[in-house]
């Protein structure tokens, strides 16, 4: 996977979610700091942050990536953040700051702001290079969720593969799959090394001694799990070469659709294409409608004549366990969750 992806060490896990987890304690998320977050996501990312004790804050998505916004990001940071010298008195000894002098603190809670998790929404890449200068301005490390965008890139580099982190997801549904798996990617060796040595119960390594020098994780990929992913390697670029055919078949008909069945009511769809500068993996394929109710016409209809479709996923700060999280005013993403169906994606034309 280093060689396929371009970074220097990978990590593989049980499951994505676990991997999410993981890279957010590797760069010193605690449970008295905050991580920044898109609301149009799949639980799993959400999840990721409140396991390690943080509280998620939900900043805005842009209209054609679908994914994190830098624009709405950058304001959100220049309002609500200033940069104040470290408190590292009572922090948990794997923490390790990625400034030891000053650091993003939220004025309204006071908590320290300790990374910024990006998600690629569909497999879509996101504006990835402009979202890590961002938060390199304001010391904030970035753990990119990349556990959908598996052969996708941006400005030619694979996603996943920019912040200090990058965590790809190899679940049933995923376009590769090891049954359940995971994956942390590093251009930082001595960070990956760390990753290996709390995935695997924190052993210090010895050929007969049992004994661990801090609080560890059993979140290793099973070796039955790695077979499979390495037999599915092989058939990765088959794989993501129909997914594009697929796409490609999906434009020309959504820009000649006249959609006669239901004129009517409908006015307009669009399918979503991969955005300008990067190459999609269209791992769940698009389209947007006009409104919710037209929206709503169009999953009955299909889902009563034998195509299954389905809603994005409800916005992470509409759920119970959120909804008093801060965030922005959302309003892309509120619009996206209105417009947005996913239409049939396997990767079997
Ligand atoms: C699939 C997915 C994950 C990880 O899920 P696992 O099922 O635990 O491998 C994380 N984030 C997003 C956005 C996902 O789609």
């Amino acid at each position: 996977m280093p060689e396929y992806t371009g970074v220097k060490g990978a990590v593989s896990c049980v499951n994505g979610t676990n991997a999410l987890h993981l890279a957010l304690i590797l760069v010193g998320v605690d449970r008295d700091s905050e991580v920044i977050s898109q609301p149009l996501t799949f639980i799993a990312t959400a999840n990721a942050i409140v396991y390690t004790g943080a509280r998620p804050i939900f900043i805005d998505v842009d209209r054609d990536t679908l994914c994190l916004s830098p624009s709405k990001l950058k304001q959100w940071l220049q309002t609500n953040v200033e940069l104040r010298a470290s408190n590292l008195k009572g922090r948990n000894s794997i923490v390790e700051p990625q400034s030891l002098n000053i650091e993003p603190y939220n004025r309204l809670t006071g908590k320290r702001i300790s990374a910024c998790l990006p998600m690629r929404t569909f497999g879509h890449p996101c504006r990835i290079d402009e979202i890590v200068e961002i938060c390199n301005q304001y010391h904030i490390p970035v753990v990119e969720d990349a556990a959908e965008s598996l052969g996708s890139y941006y400005n030619n580099r694979h996603t996943g593969t920019f912040g200090r982190i990058g965590v790809l997801s190899f679940n049933g549904n995923k376009v590769l799959t090891t049954g359940g798996g995971g994956m942390l990617l590093f251009n930082d060796e001595a960070l990956a090394k760390r990753a290996k040595h709390l995935s695997t119960q924190a052993k210090i390594p010895h050929p007969w001694e049992f004994s661990h020098n801090e609080i560890g994780y059993n979140y290793r990929m099973p070796n039955i799990n790695t077979a499979l992913g390495l037999a599915q390697l092989e058939r990765l670029p088959a794989f993501l070469k129909s997914k594009r055919q697929i796409a490609e078949a999906y434009k020309t008909f959504f820009s000649t659709f006249m959609l006669s069945e239901f004129e009517a009511s409908i006015s307009t769809l669009t399918f979503v294409k991969e955005p300008s500068n990067a190459q999609s993996n269209y791992w769940l394929n698009c389209i947007l409608l006009n409104n919710k109710e037209d929206r709503d016409v169009f999953l009955k209809y299909s889902n009563e004549n034998g195509v299954m479709t389905r809603p994005a996923w409800t916005l992470m700060n509409k759920l119970p366990m959120f909804n008093n999280c801060q965030t922005d005013e959302l309003t892309n993403a509120k619009e996206l969750e209105e417009k947005i169906v996913n239409i049939p994606s396997s990767i079997i034309k």
